[in-house]
């Protein structure tokens, strides 16, 4: 291959970096993205500084990410400078709204490359057009074709867990989100190439496969009839090997009882739900275009607590949404002290250009934003704090992940039901381990290896 050669000429492999920002969506894109280019011949390294192609994956989903995806591009101009053979690539949902393509068009002349979501799979064809010189390429496409590229190379982050993508887009346009924007509209995998991915991550040694759509429940929609996600779940679980199967993310108002029925009976499927509740207020649910409200969300949580024991529950909520007011706002922390959550993932409101909710002409000012927000992890980590209490002087399965970030006397890792848990002990990444709680605190389980 032409990189090969070239890389044997100069004498050492030519390098790329791919830095990922945003959800696990972006994670699963990034892996893809670094197969193709090592299939192209090119290695991987982690230092910017170091790589003949940098390819940056960006996050829409809120202002802060889009700045942070916009200053780091902008830092790389200097290495540009220090090395003119240098090829720079961004992709991604920033890149695939049509302002912000042009903004790279225009402001950052040291781009090589733009691509949009859905258009990954051309990166080899745009990066050999780069490397013979070709005009700089601007390519915007979020997938409104319907089209999905299959059996593109992965190289996995990690080797015994993986992502699983079973559906691309999203066609629920909550009224704050740029999600359907950026990802273009609802398209599920086949069951057979999903069937075919899991049987070859369980060969590979993978032990934990997570399941990827932005609501999972729509899978199979417009593709069967009669087919949806719980028969995905039972026939994933069914498959040979020891393995757990985790899955995000299920928009309420999609998640049934038979998705709960069949997580119970599928002794494979990790006790574990990620439920974004978004905002405990029925008016702001319904300004969202939700299409729930929190009674019935609660019932459903009722419902899987009784089927699923032990079950880990986890949410998004949002503050700030435009005509949030003080009442709306006791009512979520209300909801957070009825359901109480294992772990909330919190977000204050970020106005999306071309989103309905950004028109909306009562947006929260920003200080008062702030104050619910922090409110709002005030009583979340207490909730946290108090339920992860419950769990000490108990033994845990725990899913090794090596040393702790924080401490390197410690490890750390996950439960089934994918809590983080740091320990003390000997074990390796990817170990399956038993650990005593010996102390709780809000975020994380304390405990030693047994
Ligand atoms: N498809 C998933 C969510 C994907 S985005 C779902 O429906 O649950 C992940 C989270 O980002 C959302 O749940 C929401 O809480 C948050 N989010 C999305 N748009 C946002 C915005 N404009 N401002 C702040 N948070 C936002
Ligand atoms: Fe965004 Fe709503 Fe779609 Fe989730 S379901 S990606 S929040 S539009």
């Amino acid at each position: 291959m032409a990189i090969n050669a070239a890389s044997s000429e100069r004498g050492e492999p030519y390098k790329f970096c791919v830095v990922t920002y945003g959800c696990q969506q972006n994670e699963a894109d990034s892996e893809r993205l670094s197969g193709m280019l090592k299939q192209m011949g090119y290695e991987k390294t982690d230092a910017e500084e170091n790589a003949d192609l940098i390819l940056v994956n960006t996050c829409a989903v809120r202002e802060h990410a889009e700045k942070r995806a916009l200053s780091v591009t902008g830092g790389y101009k200097h290495l540009k400078e220090k090395n003119p053979d240098l090829l720079i690539g961004v992709c991604g949902c920033m890149v695939s709204q049509e302002h912000r393509l042009d903004d790279m068009k225009h402001k950052y002349p040291y781009v090589d490359f733009v691509f949009g979501t859905s258009y990954l799979w051309r990166l080899p064809e745009i990066v050999y057009g780069r490397l013979n010189k070709k005009k700089r390429q601007f390519l915007l496409d979020t997938g409104d074709d319907g089209n999905i590229a299959e059996d593109i190379p992965v190289l996995r982050e990690c080797r015994y867990r993986a992502w699983l993508s079973v559906m691309y887009g999203c066609n629920n346009f909550c009224t704050y989100c740029v999600v359907p924007h950026v990802r273009g509209r609802e398209r599920s995998r086949y069951k057979e190439d999903i069937l075919k991915e899991a049987r070859e991550l369980i060969a590979d040694g993978v032990t934990d496969i997570t399941l990827l759509g932005q609501n999972v429940n729509s899978y199979g929609h417009g593709l069967y009839d009669g087919y949806s996600f719980p028969e995905l779940l039972s026939d994933i679980n069914a498959l040979d090997g020891d393995f757990t199967i985790r899955f995000m993310t299920s928009h309420p108002k999609d998640a049934t009882k038979k998705l709960i029925d069949t997580m119970a009976e599928c002794e494979k499927v990790a006790p574990q739900l990620h439920l974004p509740l978004q905002s405990g207020s029925d008016r702001i649910l319904s300004r969202m275009n939700r299409h729930y409200t929190y009674e019935s969300y609660k019932k459903l949580v009722e419902y899987a607590r009784e089927k699923i024991p032990g079950l880990t529950l986890t949410t998004d909520i949002m503050v700030g949404f435009p005509g949030e007011c003080e009442e709306d706002h006791e009512q979520t922390l209300r909801a957070l002290g009825e359901i109480k959550y294992d772990m909330v993932y919190s977000f204050i409101y970020s106005r999306r250009k071309n989103t309905p909710a950004a028109d909306y002409e009562d947006q929260v000012p920003e200080d008062i934003k702030g104050v619910r927000f922090r409110r709002m992890l005030e009583v979340q980590n207490e909730i946290g704090l108090e339920i992860n209490k419950g769990y000490v002087g108990k033994t845990v399965r725990v899913l090794c992940d090596g040393e702790s970030k924080n401490d390197e006397q410690m490890l750390t890792g996950r439960t089934d039901g994918g809590k983080n848990v740091c320990f003390k002990g000997e074990a390796e990444a990817g170990e399956y381990v038993k650990v005593k709680v010996t102390e709780a605190r809000p975020f994380v389980l304390m405990g030693e290896m047994i």
